[in-house]
Formats: C-alpha cells, structure tokens, sequence
C-alpha cells in the first residue's frame, strides 16, 4: 500500500474550515473598507487575537505540521479572504522569524510576546532589511551597526525602506552591516525595543494594492541597544565573521550564493499568499460567467470564456502543488536541489497576476469598478512578483541551481 496522499488529513480540514470562515466571515466583508481607508486594520487583528489566529503558538503549531502543508494551508486561506488584511495579520510572522531563525531561547522568549501584544492590546512587529539602494541587492546594505565595548551596546544608523509594520511595530527587527566588506556574510539582526530613541517612521507609502497593509520607512539615528538585542549574541557572530573572512579569502561567490539560498525555505508561504488571491479571483469570476448573459445565454457557454476559467484552474492548481511540494521538502529537511522553492514562488506569483486580470476581463466593465472585488485582487497579486524576491530573483536563484553557473 502507498503511503502518499495529497488528501488533507482531519486535523487539517478542521483548521482548514475554521480559518476560511473567519476569511469569509470577518476578512473579506471589510476588505473594501481597509482598502480605502489605506490603514492598518486594528480592530480585525484584534478578531483575529481573540479567536487565536494572531500568536505565536498557532503559526508555531502549524510550522511544525510534519506533513509541511500546516503554513500554506493559513496563508492560502487568509489572502483568499483579502491581501491587505492577511498581510497585517502575517506581517508580525515576519520578524517573529527572523529571531526564531537567529536568535537566543532567552531572545525569543522576551521578545516575540511583545510583538504580538494580547487579545485585550494588540501589538505589531516589522523586520527591516530592504533599504533605497538595497533591494534586491541586500549585500549593499549601508545601515552600520557599530559596538561600543565600554557600554556594551550597539549603535544603528541608517535608513530602511518598504518595511511592513515600520514605525508602528512595537518591536522592529533590523538587519545591519557589521562588516560591510563581507556582504550579506558580514550582516547582523538587531532587536530595537519599544520607544527606542531614535527609530522614527519616515514616509509611509501610498500604494498600489495591499493598502490595508502598512508600509513605510523607517529612519534610524543613532539608535542605541543593548548587547543583548544582538540576535545570536556576540560570540556567536564573532566566530560566523570570523569563517565568513576565511571563506570570502577562498570563494568569494560561494558566500553570496549561501545567503541567497536561506530565503528557499520561506518562499512556498508567499507562494501560498499568492495562491489564496488567485482562488478567490478564480471563484468571483466562475460564479460571475455563470450568471451574467449576454445573446440570451450564460457568457460561460462561450468557449472562449470557458476555457479562461478552465486555465485559470489548472494554474492555480499547479501552483499549489509547486508550494506544498517545496513546503513539505523543507519539513522533510531535502535539499533544494532545483531551487524548488524559488519554483513555487516564482509560479505562483505570476499565476496570481495572470488569473486576477483573466477575472476583470471576464467580469467585463463591471471587473474594472471597485462595486466587485477582483480589480482590488489584481492590484494586491501584484505584490508577489516582487517582495521577498522579485520574480527575476527567483529566476536567477533557479537558473544559478541547476546550471551551477555565477549567472547575472
Ligand atoms: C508592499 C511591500 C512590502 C514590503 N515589505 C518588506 C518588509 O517587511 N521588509 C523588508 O525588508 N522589505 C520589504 N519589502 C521590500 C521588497 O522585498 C523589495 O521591494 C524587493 O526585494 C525588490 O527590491 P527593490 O524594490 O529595491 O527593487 P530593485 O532591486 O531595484 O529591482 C528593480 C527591478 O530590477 C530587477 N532586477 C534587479 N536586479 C536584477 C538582476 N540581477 N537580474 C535581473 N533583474 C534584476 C528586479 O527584478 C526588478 O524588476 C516590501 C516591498 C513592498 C513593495
């Protein structure tokens, strides 16, 4: 008898169920609201609080899913109710992380607490790692972290950009240079507590889509934290720049390459993110084909239109499966050996833009209005080809895995 399955098993569904509910029944009735309002929906995260959908404990809970598919599974159905939403409940996930990824038991103990807040007063947190002239090539960073030995802290200075929950994070994890002549190598993660003098929120972007999502700079001015809001602490960085500097002697490119290849492991949940809208598009415009006539008969019983939504399935098909096989190989701890988490990303994103505008098109004039949900869907799938690696990123992780080759 096989053991494989792509079938949820009953845990799953039930978590499944309960999250599309609170999708269908919270999420989407306020997704026009917060879209236009432009702001962080508190109140929604504080629903999400309440029933236990903002913590720590149930993204950890579904992290450890052995089957891998614990994560897409919350992602998919959180963005099919709405983008921007999700992506101010997720957001803190972020950061949360960033420190699980880097920091001390102690550090993750204090600090992930105050980036969720509690049901009665939620907080948020930002991780800030893209800067103006560091974007996709994170190795340029310019934001230092300088030690002072004889007050055991560390001073910031800089100035990140587009961080999700900048300036109004209770937390805020910051990547800086500790030694810039190593790159990404030679980078380092910081925890700037609440009220830290001198972190202060630049400007806040006006965007495209996700707009209920909050995305800002933020400025940092002499920022000083103690040695212990080092991630890691100091010991563990000194002996990994220490390798960093022998290794950079005898392989420069096997350094950048190392770094690139953290972020495979978290890009099937943006997969899933994308996913999520893609669907949700995907059923407004099934329903809308088969209740909108024109020439006395359903738009549906065109082929022409029909087969639009028959692609579109079998897009978003396909994208799922890219994201819970790259999810389930991280769980199961094989090797990307494809770059098979670039892959889901990379798919699903573009499947996300390319459904969302299939869905205005078959809505006809109406799919261009906001009175129907899928010209906001199209704005919001936009994001995906770009953050957390841009879909020309994804393409030269993949190619530079399977040629070998330090292709640019
Ligand atoms: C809404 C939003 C939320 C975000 N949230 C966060 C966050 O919370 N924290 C954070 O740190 N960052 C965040 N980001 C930043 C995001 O990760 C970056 O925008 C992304 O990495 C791209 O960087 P960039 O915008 O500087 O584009 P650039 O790097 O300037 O790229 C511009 C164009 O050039 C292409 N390009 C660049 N280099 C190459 C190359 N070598 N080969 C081929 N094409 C190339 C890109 O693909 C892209 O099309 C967010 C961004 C947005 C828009």
């Amino acid at each position: 008898m096989s053991e494989f399955t792509l079938e949820l098993n009953d845990d799953q569904r039930q978590v499944r169920d309960w999250l599309h509910g609170f999708a269908a029944d919270v999420i989407r009735p306020a997704a026009a609201e917060w879209d236009e309002r432009e702001e962080t929906p508190w109140p929604v995260i504080q629903e999400a609080a309440k029933i236990g959908i903002y913590s720590l404990d149930f993204y950890a809970q579904q992290f450890f899913d052995p089957t891998g598919l614990g994560i897409p599974m919350v992602m998919e159905e959180l963005f099919w109710g709405d983008a921007g939403i999700a992506l101010s409940i997720v957001g803190t996930g972020l950061a949360a992380v960033g420190v699980i990824a880097n920091g001390t038991e102690e550090q993750i103990g204090t600090w992930i607490p105050q980036m969720y807040g509690d049901a009665d007063d939620v907080k948020v947190a930002a991780f800030c790692s893209s800067e103006p002239d560091a974007g996709s090539d994170v190795a340029s960073m310019r934001t230092r972290a300088v030690y002072d030995e004889a007050k055991d802290e560390w001073v910031l200075n800089g100035t990140k950009t587009w961080a999700t929950n900048g300036g109004i994070a209770n937390v805020h994890v910051v990547v800086a240079a500790v030694d810039p002549e190593l790159g990404s190598k030679g980078h380092a993660s910081f925890i700037v507590p609440p009220d830290t003098p001198g972190l202060t929120q630049g400007q806040k972007f006006k965007k495209h889509g996700i707009r209920a999502s909050h995305t800002a700079e933020v400025v940092l001015e002499d920022v000083r934290v103690p040695g212990h809001c080092l991630l890691g602490g100091k010991e563990k960085l000194d002996e990994r720049l220490a390798r960093a500097r022998d290794q950079a002697r005898t392989d420069g490119e096997r350094v950048k390459n190392a770094a690139m290849a953290t972020f495979e492991a978290s890009r099937p949940a943006v997969g899933a993110m994308a996913v999520g809208t893609a669907r949700a598009a995907y059923e407004v415009a099934l329903d809308y084909a088969k209740t909108r006539t024109q020439f006395g008969r359903p738009i549906i019983d065109n082929q022409g239109v029909a087969f639009q939504l028959a692609d579109m399935r079998t897009r978003i098909d396909a994208a799922r499966l890219l994201v819970w096989r790259a999810s389930w190989m991280a769980t199961a701890g094989k090797p990307f050996t494809a770059a098979e988490g670039s892959m889901s990303k990379l798919y699903a994103s573009e499947t996300a833009k390319k459904v969302t505008a299939q869905a205005i098109q078959i809505l006809g004039g109406n799919g261009y209005t906001r009175e129907y949900p899928v010209e906001r869907m199209h704005r919001d799938a936009a994001i995906y080809t770009i953050f957390e690696g841009t879909s020309e990123i994804q393409r030269l992780v993949i190619a530079r895995t399977l040629s070998g080759m330090p292709i640019r």
